[in-house]
């Protein structure tokens, strides 16, 4: 049994990278482990956010992982910011992580690029990340692969603590799947999918409708060249379409280039938009069935609860190890 930990930032609607890099393997992961997902809304106002717009995304986000396949009778689903301990224990990590560790990492450079003002939040992202994981003695990870570099951080932090104070935390693994850990942008296929693109034609929102996903596919980036093989390199725009029709699809790269080799990029965009339009529809029809209901607020904070009683006592051993109160 492995004790497992993943996250979504409410940031926007989850994207078909979110989807095929991390959201896919949770469900299944439920079988016989001890699954923690959690809404990151902390994390989501490192950057600016609209308030209103937050709390709706929160809720949306929560009925998307219901939809996709979490049970919270196997799992806890919960808010990372109704759980006190995530902060304070982010908090104590932040005094054990150094600045010049943090600037290194490339979301921090990505994010603040071209940016006049940049919340200190940014920055100190990755030790409430690490706080996150941490709490729940996680021991897998499964994120995408722009998440590596925080994990490495992860658990660079446990260590240091673990070699200070004794046996601490547990040191968690990273897991990325082998397919789908990097879906690009469909404007820019050398820069990674995103939620926050202020391009909406870059990127597949999991709650689009067949429509705007059949246009965004037809006018993604690719090439002049007009044959269909996988080259991330030479091909980047039509790699990451096979990438996607692949997962979408469950056939392999292999067949598909033999399939397509020969036939025009428009065929082929319309049969990648086929395949995602049904791979999401399940989970669409799900979600609006699931958004009004009452049943969401009950699940959270029942999430909420179950999560605390576990963290709680994570921080309580923290606190009294690096001497934080009274009692030694
Ligand atoms: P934001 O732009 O706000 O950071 P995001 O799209 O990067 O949004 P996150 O909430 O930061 O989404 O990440 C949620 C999960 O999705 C993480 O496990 C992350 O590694 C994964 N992920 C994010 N983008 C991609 C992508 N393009 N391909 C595959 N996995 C991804
Ligand atoms: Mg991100």
């Amino acid at each position: 049994m492995s004790i497992i930990f993943s996250g979504v930032q409410p940031t926007s609607t989850p994207t078909l990278g979110n989807y095929l890099g991390a959201i896919r393997n949770f469900p299944e992961l439920q079988e016989g482990n001890e699954c923690y997902y959690c809404i990151v809304d902390q994390h989501a106002i490192t950057v600016p956010q609209d308030s209103q717009l937050l709390h709706e995304r929160i809720r949306k986000l929560a009925a998307i992982y219901l939809a996709v396949g979490i049970d919270p009778n196997q799992s806890t689903l919960f808010i990372q910011s109704e759980v006190p301990a995530h902060a304070q224990l982010g908090w104590i990590l932040q005094c054990y992580c150094y600045i010049g560790e943090l600037e290194r990492m490339t979301q921090f450079k990505d994010k603040s690029k071209g940016k006049d003002a940049v919340s200190t939040g940014l920055l100190t992202y990755p030790p409430l990340m690490a706080a996150d994981i941490l709490l729940y003695n996680t021991n897998l990870v499964p994120v995408g692969a722009d998440q590596k570099q925080h994990l490495e951080l992860t658990r660079n932090v446990a260590e240091r603590l673990n070699n200070k104070y004794g046996e601490l935390f547990t040191v968690p693994e990273v897991f990325i799947p082998p397919v789908g850990a990097r879906i690009m942008s469909l404007v820019e296929p050398t820069k990674k999918m995103s939620k926050s693109d202020d391009n909406q034609k870059a990127t597949i929102f999991i709650l689009d409708s067949e429509k705007d996903i059949t246009k965004k596919i037809k006018s993604a980036t690719t090439d002049s060249d007009q044959s269909i093989y996988y080259d991330k390199e030479q091909k980047p725009g039509i790699s990451n379409l096979l990438d996607i029709y692949s997962l979408c699809s469950g056939k392999s790269i292999k067949d598909l280039e033999n399939e397509y080799r020969d036939q025009g990029y428009g065929s082929f965009k319309t049969d990648v938009a086929e395949a995602v339009v049904n791979t999401l529809k399940p989970i669409q029809e799900k979600y609006y069935n699931l958004i009004e209901t009452n049943q969401l607020d009950e699940i959270l904070d029942d999430g909420a609860s179950k999560a605390q009683s576990v963290a709680v006592k994570t921080l309580a051993r923290v606190e009294k190890a690096i001497g934080l109160g009274r009692h030694s």
